[in-house]
């Protein structure tokens, strides 16, 4: 049995039927673990895709799960990887 909708975008592994608590489906993609390093030390991050069912932005949530988190539209979180180039650390 499909737990995808016909709409989900390529990269929903969400299972509807038991995750979405309305007629509105909430679209995720799998949550993928980067390694990081902040001035307190290493680190864990989660970046997640995510979007509701009928709007046009895609979101991207990059935190630590608890307290700190950056949750920017797909677009946005391009610029800032662009931004890092542009300062020369790539
Ligand atoms: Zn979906």
């Amino acid at each position: 049995m499909s737990t995808q909708r016909p709409t989900c975008p390529r990269w929903c592994v969400a299972v509807h039927a038991s995750e979405d608590e309305s007629a509105i489906s909430r679209h995720r993609s799998a949550i993928v673990d980067v390694a990081a390093l902040q001035p307190a030390g290493a680190t864990t991050l989660m970046l997640e895709l995510h979007r509701t069912e009928g709007e046009l932005t895609t979101w991207v949530y990059i935190g630590d799960g608890e307290r700190q988190f950056l949750e920017l539209s797909v677009e946005s979180a391009l610029r800032v990887a662009a931004a890092l180039e542009s300062v020369g650390v790539a």
